[in-house]
């Protein structure tokens, strides 16, 4: 018999509900079967409570059942740390992973620029990623100040132990990492994404990464000025592979569980990712 899952979503807000412009604080996905519900409700509201980007005045948690039979099940992608503390450099290692999935130049410009400067109106942040089209660089969302919010993703219980332990041995067993090795995983299964770049818009968290299919999860361990709350995601797209409102459709509604690791490499120098991964002279 197929069991029942529970997707939770959470997302909190100052100043008022997301939808009358309140300041987003913090949001977090799970996927739980039913015994492990009520820690998890109890584990995600005091995530919203104790974030450092402010106390929420608005908490929003759903609840949908789902059926595992409706549930993808993927692998995370292999993780790669990139030792370099420089900002610059590090930006400059995104523009190399980007341009070698064929995205323009120009247009991994924007999505930078974007990211260093706030990606909503009068420079704000959004709740959720901008989507660029790799050949016209013009955003895809049909909300351009919210982006496209990536739900229903998790890791599957019985891979946890082995992920935190592989993680730990490098020193990024943290729930910034994990979280965003998943929903980059999750992104990166998607038919018609190309590739993802990110970083935090949490002020005391640096790091950022840039992910695609064919290369994996690669950390950049400083992306921004620590304190800076500007930051977010970018989703890169080809619409030639998948139309855009199927991609975002697939981002926003597929419950995605990982039930497979993917290795978790030591941090490498990026002359020696070059050398050793991308094989170039
Ligand atoms: P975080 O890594 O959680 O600090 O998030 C950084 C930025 O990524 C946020 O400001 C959002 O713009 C974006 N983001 C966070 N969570 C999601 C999500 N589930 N789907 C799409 N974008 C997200």
């Amino acid at each position: 018999m197929q069991s029942v899952l529970y997707s939770i979503k959470m997302r909190a807000a100052q100043g008022g509900a997301h939808e009358q412009g309140g300041k987003h604080i913090s949001g977090a996905e799970r996927i739980v079967s039913s015994q492990e519900l009520f820690p998890a409700l109890e584990q995600l509201v005091q995530r919203a409570q104790q974030h450092e980007r402010g106390n929420p005045d608005f908490i929003n948690i759903s609840l949908a059942l789902i059926s595992e039979r409706d549930i993808k099940k993927i692998s995370s992608l292999p993780v790669y740390s990139i030792m370099n503390r420089e900002k610059a450099k590090n930006h400059n290692v995104a523009r190399e992973v980007l341009g070698r999935t064929g995205i323009k130049p120009e247009v991994v410009e924007v999505a930078l620029h974007y990211l260093s400067h706030g990606l909503a109106e009068e420079g704000r942040n959004m709740r959720g990623a901008m989507v660029i089209d790799i050949n016209s660089g013009q955003r895809l969302e049909p909300d351009l100040s919210r982006g496209v919010r990536v739900t229903g993703m998790d890791y599957a219980p019985e891979i946890k132990p082995a992920l935190a332990e592989q993680l730990d041995q490098f020193g990024i067993n943290n729930a910034h990492a994990r979280e965003a090795l998943c929903l980059a995983s999750k992104v990166a299964s998607v038919e018609g994404i190309v590739a993802e770049l990110c970083w935090s818009d949490d002020p005391s968290y640096t790091t950022g990464y840039v992910a695609a299919a064919q290369m994996g999860y690669i950390r950049l361990e400083h992306m921004k000025q620590l304190g800076s709350e500007q930051g977010g995601r970018v989703f890169f797209i080809d619409p030639g592979i998948a139309r855009a409102e199927k991609v975002i459709a697939e981002l926003e509604n597929q419950p995605c569980l990982i039930n497979r690791l993917g290795p978790v490499y030591p941090p490498i120098s990026w002359d020696d990712f070059i050398r050793q991964v991308l094989r170039k002279e």
